[in-house]
């Protein structure tokens, strides 16, 4: 490690203890910015780096609730809210049993720097709590949920701060969340996004992070004079992201060959078409099923407790969490001929990982790049919000695709090396990083 990172990262590591996703997603930029930094001094005086690894606030606080059998269950909340020098807080919120203060903080920050690639005037956040939905009625998770908002309407607003969805969050839990804000402020506002169409959501909204992903890749692939059509795609996970990244592929012409959950994973060679899509969607959104059903229903193989990096394919889509992509799994990847990696979720390979792929000098879309259509459209859901008026799909769709260009023409021009080689993580880190440091610079020490 450079020097001047290891001095950086042990102040991190003081001022943190524990705190190893938060490390970990800390590193992978400092690694791309000090440099850059050096050459830039006015960042260095002004401390940027280590104020923009501080969160301006964090909310931390009890979830009381009663479940359906009349017990007290207690869970814990958190809020997040990392910078605000370019828009109000902008993140999702996850309900999931890992939740922690680090995860928290890894995903707060990163929104930083993905927020600020979208172009559009958001600053970053993250939320959530370590409540499991699996398992729990709809009676249960509303109780939930109101209690969840009971307290954190008083930090949130739609000039303030405005969460949506992520891990364990989708349409019916923002439903929740949402209903429960207007009832206790009693204002009808943007307060969240993923909304519901009929109550303010964007059209769009809920395929955005998956369709960008792709769009992404397809960037990507162009700067080599190729597409997506033909290829053979690997996705892991089987939620929101993936199974709009899965819809995109398929209509780009690729074919999606496995899909996953936390149990396992399936592989289906001869491809997962739209039919079989639509019975995921119903498996998953509704019925709230397992994936190895999938492998039931078609008959094909399933691989209990295994990630489906160890299949052949040329491009890869890890849309299901943080470091789901191990040194290995991307050496396997590598080796079986995959050439593109679009990360549809947060932080889903581990350093070693993205060595494994600069190494190899293969074509690697950061989350914070690749993912950041999911916000982005969040953000033209925040604006037909304040408009009042709802624009058509097209007119998203065609807004979505122009984002995800910009994006990587910012990473192409911040991340173009000496050999015509794109490192999309430095490009994605520096160019998420200018805006909102010179925004910073111009505000003060605040
Ligand atoms: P969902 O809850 O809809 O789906 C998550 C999927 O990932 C499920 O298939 C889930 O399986 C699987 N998964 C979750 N945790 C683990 C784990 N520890 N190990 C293995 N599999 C796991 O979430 P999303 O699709 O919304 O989010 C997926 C990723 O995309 C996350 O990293 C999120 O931060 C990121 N992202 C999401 C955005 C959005 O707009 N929703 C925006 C940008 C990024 P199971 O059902 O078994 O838990």
């Amino acid at each position: 490690m450079d020097p001047r990172t290891e001095k950086f990262m042990a102040s991190i590591i003081a001022r943190n203890p524990g705190e190893t996703e938060f490390h970990q997603a800390v590193q992978e930029v400092a690694d791309s910015l000090i440099p850059f930094i050096e050459e830039n001094p006015k960042y260095k005086h002004a401390k940027i780096l280590e104020r923009i690894a501080e969160p301006e606030r964090i909310i931390i606080f009890r979830i009381p609730w009663i479940d359906d059998k009349g017990d007290v269950q207690v869970n814990k909340g958190y809020r997040i809210e990392m910078n605000s020098a370019i828009g109000p807080y902008k993140g999702g919120i996850r309900f999931h049993p890992t939740v922690n203060l680090s995860i928290l903080k890894f995903l707060a920050f990163e929104q930083v720097f993905k927020n600020s690639l979208t172009t559009l005037p958001l600053g970053g956040g993250k939320g959530g709590s370590d409540f499991d939905p699996k398992g729990k009625s709809d009676n249960e998770v509303m109780k939930f949920c109101q209690s969840f908002m009971t307290e954190l309407y008083r930090h949130i607003g739609p000039d303030t701060d405005v969460p949506a969805g992520d891990i364990g969050v989708g349409g019916r839990e923002v439903g929740f969340m949402f209903g429960q804000y207007k009832r206790l402020k009693n204002e009808f506002t943007g307060v969240f996004t993923g909304k519901g169409r009929e109550w303010g959501g964007s059209l769009i909204r809920p395929e955005a992070t998956g369709y960008g992903t792709v769009y992404f890749a397809q960037e990507m692939l162009k700067t080599q004079g190729d597409s997506l059509k033909g290829k053979s795609v690997s996705i892991s996970g089987s939620g929101n992201v993936a199974q709009f990244a899965t819809e995109k592929v398929l209509e780009m012409g690729g074919k999606v060959v496995t899909l996953s959950d936390s149990a396992g994973f399936i592989y289906d060679p001869n491809g997962i078409d739209m039919e079989k899509l639509d019975y995921v969607k119903e498996l998953k959104n509704i019925k709230r099923g397992r994936i190895s059903e999938y492998a039931e229903k078609f008959g094909v193989e399933y691989h209990e407790g295994k990630r489906p990096w160890i299949v052949k394919c040329d491009v890869a889509l890890p849309c299901a969490t943080q470091n789901e992509i191990t040194e290995e799994d991307a050496q396997t990847l590598v080796k079986n001929g995959c050439r593109v990696i679009s990360e549809g979720a947060n932080m889903p390979s581990t350093p070693d990982a993205v060595e494994v792929y600069l190494n190899n000098r293969i074509l690697y879309g950061p989350g914070k790049a690749a993912n950041a259509g999911g916000v982005a459209v969040s953000g033209l859901e925040m604006t037909q919000n304040s408009m009042r008026l709802s624009w058509t799909r097209e007119e998203v769709d065609e807004k979505l695709q122009r984002i995800m260009k910009s994006i990587h023409e910012t990473c192409k021009k911040f991340g173009t090396e000496s050999d015509g080689f794109i490192n999309y993580l430095n490009g994605s880190n520096v160019g998420g990083f200018v805006k909102v440091a010179d925004a910073m610079m111009a505000q003060g020490v605040v």
